[in-house]
């Protein structure tokens, strides 16, 4: 086996390993979601695909904290050591320091899995969706960061007040069996 196969092979099994843990929150939520008797009932959701990271889903939602979470997408991503959705693209060093990241509420979180493997964490309380990293991981890196509607928070208004401010007409209606748009499944 040359080495780059073997790299390959260790990072989809480090990355497998990871998915069962850390991953398996989105993938729980929307498994528990799809067991939920819905109905004909429907909910908002934004398409990840049409999103620009234009920052009205941080204001626009009648929550504050806005119900728009970023989510990671780990099935997608690279693991990455330089991240371009953690670090300012500016960043003076490649360190875990308040200055070097690019949330502004310090809501990701970075742990060191192997060289040169970092996993990255949203703490979702503290995120107010202003897709600073999203537009960073989606400009330069795979795009496994982006934006979801948290059904959990959302209060599903009759109209939602970011949607009729979205400037790509990213939110739709969506059954409530089925309330996530799963970039990695999506793509
Ligand atoms: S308002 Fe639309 S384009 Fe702007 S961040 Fe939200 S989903 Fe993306
Ligand atoms: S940069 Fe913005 S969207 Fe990304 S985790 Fe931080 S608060 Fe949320
Ligand atoms: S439906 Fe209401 S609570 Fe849900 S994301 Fe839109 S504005 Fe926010």
């Amino acid at each position: 086996m040359n080495e780059k196969v073997g790299q390959v092979t260790r990072r989809n099994a480090v990355a497998w390993l990871l998915r069962a843990g850390a991953g398996a929150g989105v993938a729980a939520f929307a498994a528990l979601a799809a067991r939920r008797p819905a109905g004909d009932r429907m909910v908002w959701q934004l398409d990840p695909r049409k999103c620009i990271q234009c920052g009205r889903c941080e204001t626009a939602c009648v929550l504050q904290p806005s119900a728009v979470k970023c989510v990671h997408g780990y099935v997608m991503c690279g693991y990455c050591k330089l991240c371009f959705g953690y670090f300012k693209p500016d960043a003076a060093r490649l360190d875990e320091a308040a200055e070097n990241q690019t949330c502004p509420t310090g809501a990701i979180r970075r742990q060191f899995v192997e060289d040169p493997y970092f996993e990255y964490h949203i703490d979702e309380p503290l995120c107010t969706a202003c897709g600073l990293c999203v537009k960073g991981c989606t400009n330069f890196g795979n795009g496994s960061l982006y934006l979801q509607v948290r059904h959990d928070r959302c209060v599903n208004c009759n109209t939602c007040r970011i949607a009729e401010t979205c400037p790509s007409q990213a939110f739709t209606r969506v059954p409530a069996s089925q309330p996530y748009l799963l970039k990695e499944k999506l793509v």
